[in-house]
């Protein structure tokens, strides 16, 4: 007998209905790009949702990620982690800046603030670190430090998305922040991004630099490319958004079952909580520490069982190929460490209780 699939992720969709409702006016408009009503009525929502002045959407993070280093106008080198994914490290290389990688934490993965401040330089223009798995950064440390340097403070949310800290939205924290939208995250509009920043004065650039540069029909102040969110991407997250709440309350449940299952097995290290944080339940990583098994034998193991969890984030970005002979994982030795021993289980919305049951039943019975 073999048991159904269960996959790491699996997207949160409306039902045909709700959608064919939502597209039905774009074909009486016909507007099918260039920040048509859907685009506009999806931005105002997120501002008002995220508690933001300013919400730009993009056809994805990363583009959204590469404009948002352009607009605050990064320079030099920017301290970053390593333990994230692609995107974060290839934008900073693709926008002709140099990341220099920071350690992170062992506890909770984000960028480790005590290791900061050594390597800042005279180049250094700003510190990007990663909410990774929803675990919000040390914010108030990072914040001072660059303070006290002149640095901004550009986060990946990515993984972020809808939390709050000490009750104010993770978006507000830094001088900008950029969400991913993708179909594998906790909000999608299948492809999509956005940045979220509070400074007015930005918006004529970042509207640019999505859309060639252009912001009037003879003006174009930037070099931008085009990186527009499209109508039916808009009329997907319109839908999303009416149904997130009741999808982060899925997770949640999934998430505790998980937790009940795994935390008494010994060498297996669980995501921590933390009290002053409203989590959207994103992903549920485990570390091997010490556990009868390695990782990679016990991602081996659930893959035969037909269950396929993920390695991530492994391996590093600054072990890329690409940045062969470029970077030294060496010195960030508690990322490599994570990397090697970390693995993310299967959540997603409509996922079972029951198989959250199976994937821990085969854990627990290695
Ligand atoms: C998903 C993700 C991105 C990129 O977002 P896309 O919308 O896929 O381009 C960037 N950083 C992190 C940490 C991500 O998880």
């Amino acid at each position: 007998m073999s048991d159904k699939p269960i996959y790491v992720t699996r997207s949160s969709m409306p039902t045909w209905e709700e959608f064919a409702e939502e597209i039905r006016e774009i074909w009486d408009t016909h507007q099918l790009t260039n920040m048509g009503p859907k685009h506009e009525r999806l931005e105002r929502e997120l501002e008002s949702f995220l508690g933001m002045n300013c919400v730009s959407l993009f056809t994805n993070g990363h583009l959204a990620l590469e404009a948002g280093i352009t607009a605050l106008g990064l320079t030099g080198e920017v301290i970053t982690t390593p333990f994230t994914f692609a995107s974060t490290t290839h934008a900073i290389v693709r926008c002709g800046l140099t990341p220099v990688f920071c350690d992170i934490k062992p506890d909770d993965y984000t960028l480790d603030p005590d290791k900061i401040e050594d390597l800042i330089t005279d180049k250094t223009s700003a510190i990007m670190p990663v909410h990774v798995y929803g675990n919000i950064c040390d914010f108030k440390k990072i914040e001072a430090i660059a303070e006290k340097h002149g640095l901004k403070v550009f986060y990946d949310a990515a993984h972020a998305f809808a939390e709050k800290v000490e009750g104010r939205s993770v978006a507000a924290l830094g001088d900008m922040s950029m969400f991913s939208f993708h179909a594998t995250k906790v909000f999608n509009t299948v492809e999509g991004g956005a940045l979220a920043y509070n400074d007015e004065s930005l918006r004529p650039i970042v509207k640019g630099l999505k859309n060639f540069g252009i912001t009037g029909p003879e003006t174009v102040p930037y070099l931008g490319g085009n990186a527009k969110m499209d109508e039916f991407r808009a009329a997907m997250g319109l839908c999303n958004m009416r149904h997130l709440s009741e999808h982060i309350a899925k997770r949640k449940v999934l998430t505790e079952i998980y937790r009940e299952r795994l935390s008494g097995i010994e060498g297996i290290k669980l995501n921590p909580v933390r009290e002053d944080t409203e989590s959207n339940y994103a992903y549920f990583p485990v570390v091997f520490d010490g556990f009868k098994l390695s990782r990679n034998e016990v991602f081996d193991a659930l893959a035969e069982k037909n269950v396929f969890a993920r390695k991530y984030f492994y391996p590093l970005t600054n072990t890329f190929e690409c940045y062969k002979g470029v970077f030294n994982a060496d010195n960030t030795p508690v990322a490599l460490r994570i990397a090697d021993n970390v693995m993310t289980l299967p959540l997603f919305s409509d996922l079972e209780p029951e198989d959250v049951h199976r994937v821990c039943d085969i854990i627990a019975s290695l």
